[in-house]
């Protein structure tokens, strides 16, 4: 059994793949050989660095701006990237924002915004995806959870409901999708090192490794591993799945 990864021919899209662990996605499944379409809806310059860092790896790679939460704008992006790079065979619903605030104190715009951006992008951009894999009978959708979606987490009450949510979805869609041949699931990261948890106070930091069997801070390489397995043909047999990328931090 070879165990080499390989999507050459294949067309991905990575939403919030401008920096982060999307971007670390896209650029794994570009090294593994996979055209890739790059989506965020801010920093358009660092989204074109990284267009040009996956055409340098030799791949084919353009930028599709735009929100995840529009519908307009996502049944867009995914005809764009159909009309120029080809069917789509791997979508990562990965673009996330954070607004923490305890619930007595949290503002209903900011529990709206958190709910928008990840559960109602993420079922936005796969029903858009899953309309054009169903018919092929062939892909694989992976959504970012998170170990919070699992687990619950004070003062983020808005973010750990969406990411359950998207669990509950991949579930879903994996019971809906699965007599097509289409593959959906999730990864639930634990802590990872990015723009995203860096303004995190030192004594938080230091308390999620302390809690974390593994001792230690992941790293956006890690998350884009689990990507790799799942979308590839040695993940064949496994849809609706949650794999944890935490170090043990759910356990
Ligand atoms: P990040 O903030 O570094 O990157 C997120 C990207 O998503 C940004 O480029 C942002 O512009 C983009 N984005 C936000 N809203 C968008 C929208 N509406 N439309 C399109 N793009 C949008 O965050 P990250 O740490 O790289 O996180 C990536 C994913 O992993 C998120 O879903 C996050 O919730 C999840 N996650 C992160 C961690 C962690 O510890 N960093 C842990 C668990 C899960």
């Amino acid at each position: 059994m070879s165990v080499d990864i390989d999507l050459s021919g294949r067309v991905a899209l990575v939403t919030g793949a401008g920096r982060g662990i999307g971007r670390e996605i896209a650029l794994a499944l570009a090294a593994a050989g996979a055209d890739v379409a790059i989506n965020d809806f801010a920093d358009e310059p660092a989204c074109a660095a990284v267009v040009g860092e996956i055409i340098g790896l030799g791949r084919t790679s353009i930028c599709v701006m735009g929100d995840v939460g529009d519908d307009e704008a996502v049944n867009g992006m995914v005809e764009r990237v159909e009309s120029e790079l080809g069917p789509l065979a791997v979508v990562v619903n990965n673009a996330g924002i954070t607004r923490d605030q305890v619930v007595m104190m949290m503002d209903p715009a900011d529990f709206d915004a958190v709910i928008r951006t990840h559960l109602r992008g993420t079922f936005l951009v796969s029903k858009a995806a899953a309309r054009k894999m169903f018919r092929r009978r062939e892909g694989c959708i992976v959504n970012i959870s998170s170990v919070v979606g699992r687990r619950g987490n004070a003062g983020q009450a808005n973010y750990a409901a969406a990411k359950a949510g998207i669990i509950g979805l991949t579930k879903s869609l994996a019971k809906e999708l699965g007599a097509r041949g289409v593959r959906v699931n999730a990864i639930a990261p634990g802590y990872i090192d990015t723009p995203m948890t860096q303004s995190l106070p030192d004594e938080v930091k230091k308390a999620i490794v302390e809690a974390t069997p593994l001792r230690g801070i992941g790293q956006p390489g890690d998350v884009a591993a689990a990507v790799l397995f799942l979308a590839s043909p040695l993940a064949k047999f496994i849809t609706g799945c949650v794999l944890p990328v935490d170090g043990g931090l759910g356990i």
